[in-house]
């Protein structure tokens, strides 16, 4: 990489000023490929091409729109091993958890391709006593120029579900990938061009740091759908409101478990393992802290510690967690290992020793945890659980909703799940399972807090892409207009006291 000096910015930001993305394969390490970086005069360009063709593509109708994504759907499935390999080279992960995001994005394609009419199509409501003359109806509009920015830890599922939202609600889109995994999201657009070629410019990608996005939303979108760290988040937020641009913020999460008494502890830890540490524990839902009632506590412990002890890392075929691709990342997990030890907790499996300068991060498993802990209180980010004991599940709730985040959950009871789950203060919560909300597109996804606003997925990720535009037409004479100035004198009171005795006469 060529002059990676980092220069901050009037905002505070810290931005790089290098002219080139350098992309590493992560099992070798050996360079992957080269990308000139994108500035603001290929943002301003991108962006014009988008207005451009933003109205023509919306104009299409739901019809012609489906057709062209059902036409992209087929060329993503097409060269779904293409992308999948990609996704392992760029990111580390395992090849089949690359497979998983192909499966995934071509599952919210399909969602969006069976429901965007029914969501976003004109609905009718009903005329009110006050104006009966009147046909009511909401249309949803497209913004008209989108950009996504995103991350690199679900490279194509991530930003693509939010892309395919935008795009089956109207609008044009323009992607600003992760500069670690930006090959991931310039296939999605060549895939794009292949697939549709009488609209290339519906979908764009630009390349670069985070200065490329501050360049993207410079360039006037209409609206921005951002997807990263809660720093990053506040800085973009801040910039968005100068030009009041709306925006969907999926920011970071501190995801919590709660075991119960009557958990299945085989289950629970089976599940809470997988949670914690699938892709190498970075996901914003991943779940980064267990709360285990004590009286299962000790049970639960030996389960999960064997289960981690088995969980294999590498780049080999059979490995189940690749490296850390986000160097910076592996200081920030030794940090909170050694707080949680300074603390009192003990290292049941991995700890300080498995944390070098490797990109190979092994599991660890930190028990006794103190609440306060960073551990337990902060996203770590990597292959790690923070395992706290608690008195009760009241005490797990209650520090759950305690923390700035709220983004996922689980819940693990055999006979409360439902009636603890609907207590915790998130936007999601998986009941003896984790991370189940991320496998139907039907769900919304969000959080509220430092987790961040708005919604990606199901009917309210597609809304999120629209704004509902309310049209009132006269359809014929009333009886008296409320909305001219031929009010017939007494109108409006007698009006008022039939409904007085309406609403009187119900009590
Ligand atoms: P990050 O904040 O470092 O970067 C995210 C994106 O923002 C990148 O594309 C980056 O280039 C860009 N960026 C950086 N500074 C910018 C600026 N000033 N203006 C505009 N764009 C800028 O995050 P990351 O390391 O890529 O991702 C990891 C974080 O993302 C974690 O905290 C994780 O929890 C979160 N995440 C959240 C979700 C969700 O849906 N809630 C999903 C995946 C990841």
């Amino acid at each position: 990489m060529t002059n990676s000096t980092p220069t901050v910015t009037r905002d505070g930001v810290v931005g790089f000023d290098d002219s080139e993305v350098v992309t590493i394969d992560q099992a070798t390490g050996a360079e992957l490929a080269r990308y000139p970086v994108d500035g603001s005069e290929q943002a301003a360009a991108a962006v014009a091409a988008a207005r451009q063709v933003a109205g023509a593509w919306w104009d299409l109708g739901f019809d012609g729109r489906a057709q062209r994504l059902r036409a992209w759907q087929r060329e993503i499935a097409r060269a779904g091993e293409d992308v999948a390999a990609l996704i392992h080279a760029e990111n580390g992960k395992p090849v089949d958890d690359a497979r998983s995001e192909v499966l995934g994005t071509i599952g919210h394609l399909q969602y969006a391709l069976d429901n965007a009419e029914g969501v976003l199509g004109r609905r009718d409501v009903p005329a009110v006593q006050a104006a009966p003359n009147q046909q009511a109806w909401i249309e949803y509009q497209p913004y008209g120029v989108v950009g996504v920015i995103g991350p690199w830890n679900f490279p194509l599922i991530t930003p693509g579900a939010i892309v395919i939202n935008a795009l089956a609600a109207g609008n044009a889109v323009i992607l600003k990938p992760s500069h670690l995994t930006p090959g991931v999201g310039q296939w999605l657009v060549r895939a794009w061009e292949a697939a549709v070629p009488d609209f290339p410019a519906v979908l764009q990608n630009l390349i670069g740091y985070g200065a490329t996005g501050q360049a993207l939303i410079a360039a006037g979108v209409d609206k921005v759908a951002f997807t990263g760290s809660v720093a990053t988040g506040k800085t973009v937020a801040a910039q968005a409101a100068r030009t009041v641009t709306p925006m969907l913020l999926e920011l970071g999460g501190n995801d919590g478990a709660i075991v119960a008494e009557d958990a299945d502890l085989d289950e629970a830890a089976a599940h809470i393992v997988w949670g914690a540490l699938q892709n190498t524990g970075h996901g914003c839902v991943s779940l980064e802290v267990a709360y285990v009632v004590e009286s299962v506590y000790d049970a639960f412990v030996e389960k999960v510690t064997g289960l981690a002890r088995g969980v294999r890392v590498g780049s080999d075929a059979d490995a189940q967690l690749g490296p850390v691709p986000l160097t910076s990342q592996i200081p920030v997990i030794r940090e909170h290992i050694s707080d949680a030890l300074a603390r009192g907790a003990t290292a049941a499996v991995g700890g300080l020793d498995t944390v070098t300068g490797d990109r190979y991060v092994r599991p660890t498993i930190l028990v006794d945890v103190p609440a306060d802990a960073l551990a337990a209180t902060e996203e770590t980010f990597g292959p790690t659980l923070a395992v706290v004991k608690v008195a009760d599940t009241e005490e797990a709730i209650a520090l759950i909703n305690a923390g700035p985040y709220g983004l996922g959950s689980a819940v693990f009871s055999r006979g409360h799940g439902e009636a603890i789950a609907r207590r915790l203060r998130v936007g999601m919560t998986s009941i003896n399972d984790a991370l189940s909300f991320l496998m139907n597109p039907a769900l919304p996804f969000g959080g509220r807090g430092d987790s961040g606003y708005g919604r990606k997925h199901g009917e309210e990720g597609l809304r999120e892409f629209a704004y509902p535009h309310s049209f009132s037409a006269k359809t014929g004479p009333a009886r008296f207009s409320a909305s001219t100035f031929d009010r017939p004198a007494g109108a409006t009171a007698r009006a008022l006291a039939a409904t007085r005795d309406r609403i009187l006469g119900s009590d």
